[in-house]
């Protein structure tokens, strides 16, 4: 059974005394690591914070963007050097976030997977439809194209370091044509299996049935089981419900029950 990944997306959120808060209460011994492996990805700021707060428990840290030159005048901007030097074992590429206010497109997010994996960070490459695609049935379009276009010149060695979010953007919480709703385990499903079979045209059966495809939107510890129970996924992406120690505790428990 291949293990399952639930990683905690913080975003802008956490400070100093609410990420000791949350290490204080979090219980890394009542998680089974066999069976599922947890990230967690802080601000820039918190990278190494949260690294000696994990100390010798399972756990890895992933940015939550890198840029793509290796140094220079790009203030603000962080490299994958700097990631891996400070203990970043993954980077999440390619937001909705950082697709919408920031204007990150799919090409500079291909660009960033590269990048990555030349640095030895593994991508957690996020894409899905917005509200607009979704009610115009052009999610399967939309994910087709995002992932040729992302994944462009990646070599079939490469993906095995390569995680794939589905986030549909209208599931996330703070979008703002969300109402709180994830999709349903059952139609993530279908576009996790589309996902599937789209890298299995990209590349091979063996890269698809190998990739973890993971599910973001509105996860939290009471819908976390459904998702858990179907085939093409993997684990999950969790903002708001991964804010808390023990909102982020039951939700691990609670996968795979
Ligand atoms: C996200 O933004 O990656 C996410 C999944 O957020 P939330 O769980 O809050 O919907």
């Amino acid at each position: 059974m291949k293990k399952n990944y639930i990683i905690a997306n913080w975003k802008m959120n956490l400070d100093m005394m609410s990420l000791k808060i949350f290490f204080n209460h979090f219980k890394f011994d009542e998680i089974d690591t066999n069976k599922k492996k947890i990230i967690f990805s802080p601000s820039f700021v918190f990278i190494q914070k949260t690294i000696e707060l994990i100390g010798s428990n399972d756990a890895q840290v992933a940015g939550q963007n890198l840029f793509w030159e290796p140094k220079g005048a790009f203030t603000g901007e962080i490299s994958a050097k700097q990631l891996t030097d400070m203990g970043c074992e993954y980077v999440i590429v390619g937001h909705s976030e950082r697709r919408e206010i920031f204007k990150e497109t799919d090409e500079m997010i291909n660009i960033k997977i590269k990048v990555a994996l030349q640095h030895k960070l593994k991508p957690i490459l996020c894409l899905g439809e917005n509200y607009e695609e979704k009610e115009q049935g052009l999610t399967k379009k939309i994910i087709e194209r995002k992932l040729s276009i992302c994944l462009n010149e990646i070599p079939a060695g490469e993906m095995r370091h390569v995680i794939i979010a589905y986030e549909p953007v209208w599931a996330i919480c703070t979008n703002i044509h969300n109402t709180g709703q994830s999709d349903t385990p059952e139609s993530a499903q279908v576009v996790h299996k589309f996902i599937r079979k789209n890298i299995a045209g990209l590349y091979n059966l063996v890269v698809a049935e190998k990739i973890p495809v993971i599910y973001g939107g509105s996860v939290n510890p009471d819908n976390v089981n459904g998702f858990s129970k179907m085939d093409d996924i993997n684990g999950v992406l969790v903002g708001g419900a991964s804010k808390e120690a023990s909102s982020f505790q039951k939700l691990i428990s609670n996968y795979f029950i």
